[in-house]
């Protein structure tokens, strides 16, 4: 049996695909929402983004539910129903101040690298009841979003270290670093 809802990888095209808006939380796309949390939890990823569990929609969901004030380290939810789901989301503004992190993704296993973001961005979206949210976001916050953003464009993190795209600031990746990411995308599309 082929389930549709499941992890797709890199090259499948849906993740080059830009989403559609969602306008109505019908039955079926609360019953895929769950679904990508699943995925995600079975996977334990840090969130995951609809084209990544074969669904066109502009939607990503996340097990992080805030920061800790104190230690700054993220906060999860301990249920799947408590997990925040981000539905439409748009990007206001962002800072010109960008820092770099390893980042990964589950459509891309094994491969790390380097990405400059901006370290502060104003977003809004809807949640899961379609309330619509106006946050300013920081560090590893923005950075999830700013991933789970780019998937619903069809953008993935390696498009900015082997130089296909920008996003504004100066990436690290050296010609090495250039070369080991061309050559295990590559890798990918010959599986
Ligand atoms: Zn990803």
């Amino acid at each position: 049996m082929q389930e549709k809802h499941r992890l797709i990888f890199y090259p499948d095209t849906i993740l080059r695909k830009k989403t559609e808006d969602i306008t109505d939380l019908t039955p079926s796309i609360l019953r895929f929402i769950d679904k990508m949390k699943e995925v995600c939890a079975q996977t334990k990823g840090l969130g995951i983004a609809a084209p990544q569990v074969n669904e066109s929609l502009s939607i990503f969901v996340t097990p992080i539910t805030g920061t800790n004030i104190k230690t700054k380290d993220p906060i999860y939810a301990k249920d799947l129903k408590d997990w925040t789901v981000i539905i439409n989301p748009r990007i206001l503004s962002f800072s010109k101040e960008a820092v770099g992190y390893e980042e990964g993704c589950l459509s891309l296993p094994k491969l790390f690298s380097t990405v400059f973001r901006p370290k502060t961005i104003e977003v809004s979206f809807l949640d899961s009841q379609l309330k619509v949210h106006k946050k300013v976001l920081s560090h590893w916050f923005a950075r999830l979003f700013l991933h789970e953003y780019d998937h619903l464009q069809g953008i993935l993190f390696t498009d900015y270290l082997i130089g296909k795209i920008s996003n504004g600031f100066e990436q690290t990746a050296d010609f090495e670093e250039k070369l080991r990411l061309s050559e295990a995308l590559q890798n990918f599309e010959a599986l």
